[in-house]
């Protein structure tokens, strides 16, 4: 941050998008210790300037017809900003618009950044309004020439002086120490990385030393979401250390929250990074299935890894993370129910018939010497299990799920079946692609939540299966 070099810096433009709109005027007054400079120029945007625009600024097409275009003065534009801390009212404009000018020459312009809109907010909370027309008259600027580039320029470094006057140098150096809480990166990660990231739902991944994926995140708001690694005052240590280690950044965008969900959960799956501890390990995620040994005599039977498959909709009941946890599990519920260890095949017994020795304590009822029937046993076991209860598949075959930002209008269809995500579709080409593929995913959990999750909310969806068997006739 340098406060010594300021450049107060304001636009006029064809219109208010940054991407499709071009700048027709650029004002720009730098501040160097005690040296004051003034530099403006009108600017041919290369395009027709709307009507209401024209008389806004009172800039017509006539005006600009001969003026130099962005590329003549790029270099000039850039000269006299480089090294500056930026200063404009509603800065997010006026950064953006100048960004992507130089964007389009395939230039890069970065520069600290300060938005008067933001510092009067702060400064003057009692006011409703911050636009440049109520600071004029709340701190009686002089206005020169209204909506022309120079003259707004200037009138956002007199407001800067009204501050200092008003309340002193060090509530503005407050005020602006505050806006320009720069995350603090860690060398070897470029600083422009951090400008390209969108706001948009989607998944980030950060690499460290020698490329190695460190951790997989995912947001809705990929851009806040990466920064907050970044921010010193933030409340995690172990976030802030992530970051501190990053020395590259990817990120892949989605339409939604669903879709960010399942990418994330896959690909942690996938690479495995470092830092993702919690949904990493799926390697013997088992489940306890009931079968009847005879009418009503049901036992649990294990399945694990990718015997796991909830697509046939079999009776499974709880989801664990290996075989010993699984075991555990089932044997604490058989304890405080009376179930038989012995019936239910986690303890061994020396013949058929002989009692178990939970029976000889009085802990079993005793189906495993015929006490208790089996079919009674069977009932109890299905009952002392029944909150574990996983949901079974309740399509015939696979579904689309549709995400969609009304926003954008862009719509994913992401493909479930037999609650394992087989892949997200932008287009039917995809689509066909992903229903056409053979390989079998493997059951996870963490799908498996937040696809229940997200069902229950009543999403849209596409009956697949009839397309899947249309495609099948095709390839056989
Ligand atoms: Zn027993």
């Amino acid at each position: 941050m340098n406060l010594d070099r300021l450049a107060f810096v304001d636009l006029e433009t064809t219109g208010a998008n940054p991407v499709g709109d071009r700048i027709t005027e650029i004002g720009i007054v730098t501040v160097d210790g005690g040296r004051i400079s003034r530099w403006n120029s009108l600017v041919n945007p290369g395009c027709r300037i709307p009507p209401f625009i024209q008389t806004l600024t009172g800039i017509t097409p006539e005006m600009v017809e001969d003026a130099p275009s962005f590329e003549a003065l790029a270099s000039e534009i850039h000269d006299r900003l480089k090294g500056y801390t930026f200063i404009a009212h509603n800065a997010r404009f006026d950064y953006g618009f100048l960004k992507n000018e130089f964007k389009r020459l395939g230039q890069r312009f970065q520069a600290d950044v300060i938005c008067t809109v933001k510092l009067s907010r702060r400064l003057y909370p009692q006011y409703p309004r911050h636009n440049l027309d109520s600071l004029i008259v709340r701190h009686d600027l002089q206005v020169a020439d209204r909506h022309r580039a120079l003259a707004d320029a200037e009138l956002i470094w007199q407001f800067w002086q009204q501050i200092q006057t008003d309340l002193g140098a060090s509530a503005l150096d407050e005020a602006v120490a505050h806006q320009l809480k720069r995350p603090t990166l860690p060398p070897g990660l470029d600083p422009g990385v951090l400008d390209d990231i969108p706001d948009l739902p989607g998944v980030y991944l950060f690499y460290g030393a020698d490329d190695a994926l460190l951790y997989v995140g995912k947001s809705i708001n990929l851009r806040q979401r990466v920064l907050s690694h970044f921010n010193a005052d933030t409340r995690e240590f172990r976030e802030l250390r992530l970051g501190q280690q990053t020395r590259r950044i990817e990120w892949r965008e989605t339409v939604g929250e669903l879709g960010a969900l399942l990418l994330e959960s896959r690909l942690i799956k996938e690479l495995r990074p470092v830092h993702n501890r919690r949904l990493r390990q799926n390697n013997e995620l088992c489940t306890w299935q009931l079968q009847a040994e005879a009418p009503g005599d049901f036992r649990p039977r294990l399945l694990c890894g990718d015997e796991v498959d909830l697509a046939g909709g079999q009776d499974c009941y709880g989801l664990f993370a290996s075989r010993r946890e699984a075991t555990h599990a089932l044997r604490s519920i058989a304890e405080a129910n009376g179930l038989c260890l012995s019936v239910l095949g986690l303890e061994k017994t020396t013949s058929a018939g002989r009692a178990c020795f939970a029976y000889q304590l009085k802990q079993c009822q005793g189906a495993c010497v015929g006490k208790e029937s089996l079919v009674t046993h069977g009932a109890r076991l299905m009952a002392a299990l029944a909150r574990l209860k996983l949901k079974a598949w309740p399509y015939a075959g696979p579904i689309g799920i549709v995400e969609r930002d009304e926003v954008s209008e862009r719509e994913e269809i992401h493909v479930i079946r037999g609650w394992c995500h087989l892949g997200t579709a932008r287009d039917e080409a995809e689509l066909e692609e992903i229903l056409a593929g053979r390989h079998q995913p493997v059951f996870d959990k963490d799908t498996y939540k937040l696809l229940t999750k997200h069902l229950a909310t009543r999403p849209r969806i596409l009956k697949l299966g009839d397309r899947l068997a249309e495609s099948e006739i095709c390839v056989s």
